[in-house]
């Protein structure tokens, strides 16, 4: 099959739901011109330089003034790489050595995209980030139009190698009918960001930006399935399925609960006021997990108490009082915070992240509990907080007495370190519940790091060594008497869920649009269900072999629509 031939292509689910429409190719990046002469007037291409990153800079705080959240910080975080002082020089310095000044951004941002890659991680992460604010400056300087999203007016599937996050977070939602990316990850900003604002993505989708502009694609959110040029009796098909699934999931509400009634609380992960917002809207017990990193990825200094006491203030109010559970900051070289940055790590994936962050910084963990602890007083809300990255006793015991110090009721922990999950009955013997981020137990448990798009496979939950895992967690949980949930992304994977709540996890945790589809398939299921569906995953040999089991020993009706 030709790349923009009709037919059936398979790729990754990260946003459920199904779209339909034509092909919208995201602006390849632009590329200086070969062989472009040396300035005639130096300072003048000196100028010219360094206003085009000012503008590029200018141009996405602007952006970012019209979004919230995430889509702010992330805007921001790349209005800051524009602004690099560190960059700008470079790239002086290669007009100095008589390069063209596109010429001379280009060579600047290749030689720190290997400086971040070089590094690994999250700073490996940012090189799309990086690589966007240079297009941008080289659009600029050579007065073309800037890369990315081009203008369009009926509702279409956005498509591209890799969409940077300053793209994905600024897409008009009204047009925006489903994304594709030949590129990116399970736990890629473009996933997280499609799922949170309820657009149906695929990933990793071979050829995708050969797709000819214009032509209709179906895509399935779920499935991962892509079809190209669709013949009218599919897209009917998938109409008419898309309608049933829409009506199934409308029928289902209330709080989670398996068929013989077991009661499993249907959470939501947020990144901010406006996130809590919209997830209070919602027919969910509350949150699961608040990543608060995300609230200052673009902060340059430390927020202070009361900074901090007002954005959590407003992030508890709307949720009256339903449970939130905040996550204390996951920062470090993996995830850099100006304002908390240990310098640079050989692995930065194992190194000083999370509480081992908070542990060498102490105060700026306290300033976060007091923050805290003086929300949850003047709002009534039920807040409960826990640990990133815990991997030993002391760790947890550490944690939970200065939650308790701070005036907190509840301390929990992360229980994404495989090490953690192991003695998942002592860890969770100091605090008061645990809840496993699949995210980074995935990525550990099977050494490959989730940044690494090509490493999908490797990362999938299903891999049985994952679930293997997850099980020894949730049984030194019971074992401990301490409740366990999920709030990693397989959490919105229905037919995982199933698999979760089998293994004894009490409470799931995902992008709030996921919810429905969770709360349906759990009251489909009775625990007995889902312990042999649990079973019968651990029992395969392959991650493939694991959810094919699922699938075909789930309820009919429901493995139907998901
Ligand atoms: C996880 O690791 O599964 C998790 C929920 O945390 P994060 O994705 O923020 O690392
Ligand atoms: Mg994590």
């Amino acid at each position: 099959m030709s790349a923009t031939g009709s037919g059936l292509r398979q790729g990754i689910g990260v946003s459920p739901g199904s779209a339909y429409g034509p092909v919208v190719q995201v602006a390849p990046p632009v590329r200086p011109p070969a062989n472009e002469p040396a300035p005639a007037d130096a300072d003048a291409a000196r100028d010219q330089v360094t206003a085009a990153f000012a503008s590029v800079a200018a141009a996405l705080d602007e952006k970012a003034g019209r979004v919230h959240d995430t889509a702010q910080s992330i805007l921001k975080a790349t209005a800051m790489i524009a602004r690099d002082r560190s960059l700008l020089k470079s790239a002086h310095a290669q007009l100095e050595a008589g390069r063209g000044p596109a010429t001379a951004i280009a060579a600047a941002v290749e030689e720190f995209a290997a400086k971040f890659e070089a590094l690994g991680g999250y700073f490996a992460e940012r090189v799309a980030d990086l690589r966007d604010v240079g297009s941008r400056a080289i659009a600029t300087v050579l007065g073309v139009p800037v890369p990315g999203v081009p203008d369009f007016d009926e509702p279409s599937i956005i498509v591209a190698e890799d969409l940077a996050p300053a793209e994905t977070a600024t897409l008009d939602r009204a047009l925006v009918a489903g994304i594709v990316t030949q590129g990116g990850g399970r736990t890629s900003h473009t996933a997280i960001l499609a799922a949170q604002m309820g657009i149906p993505a695929v990933v990793q989708l071979a050829g995708a930006t050969e797709i000819d502009a214009g032509t209709p694609i179906a895509i399935d959110g779920d499935s991962g399935e892509v079809m190209i040029a669709p013949d009218p009796e599919f897209v009917e098909a998938q109409r008419v399925r898309r309608e049933r699934r829409a009506a199934a999931l409308a029928a289902s509400s209330g709080p989670g609960r398996t068929a013989d009634g077991l009661h499993i609380a249907l959470l939501a992960n947020i990144g901010g006021v406006e996130d809590a917002v919209l997830a209070a809207a919602q027919d969910l017990e509350g949150v699961g997990l608040f990543r608060t990193e995300f609230v200052f990825l673009s902060a340059d200094r430390a927020p202070t108490v009361e900074e901090q006491t007002e954005i959590y203030r407003q992030v508890f109010e709307p949720f009256g009082e339903r449970r939130v559970v905040v996550r204390t900051l996951d920062a470090g070289a993996d995830k850099p915070l100006t304002f908390a940055d240990l310098g640079p790590e050989e692995n930065p994936a194992l190194g000083r992240r999370g509480l081992r962050l908070s542990a060498e910084r102490p105060e700026l963990l306290d300033a976060q509990l007091e923050a805290l602890a003086n929300a949850a007083r003047s709002t009534g809300a039920d807040v409960r907080v826990m640990a990133p990255m815990v991997a030993t006793v002391e760790e947890a015991a550490w944690f939970a007495r200065r939650v308790y110090e701070n005036g907190l009721a509840k301390a929990g922990v992360m229980i994404e370190v495989p090490g953690a999950a192991l003695r998942a009955a002592h860890v969770l013997g100091e605090v008061d519940f645990g809840s496993l981020g699949t995210n980074d137990l995935a990525q550990y448990t099977m050494a490959a790091d989730r940044m690494q798009g090509e490493l999908s496979d490797l990362l999938d939950p299903w891999q049985p060594a994952v679930l293997d895992v997850i099980a020894a967690a949730a049984e030194g949980a019971r074992g401990a008497g301490k409740p366990i949930g999920v709030c990693g992304e397989s959490a919105g994977d229905p037919l995982l869920a199933l698999v979760l709540v089998g293994l004894g996890v009490t409470s799931l945790s995902m992008a709030p649009g996921k919810v429905p589809a969770v709360r349906l398939a759990l009251a489909a299921h009775s625990q007995l269900e889902c312990q042999r569906l649990a079973a019968a995953a651990r029992e395969a040999r392959t991650a493939a072999e694991a959810r094919e089991a699922v699938r075909s020993q789930a309820s009919a009706a429901v493995a139907e629509l998901l």
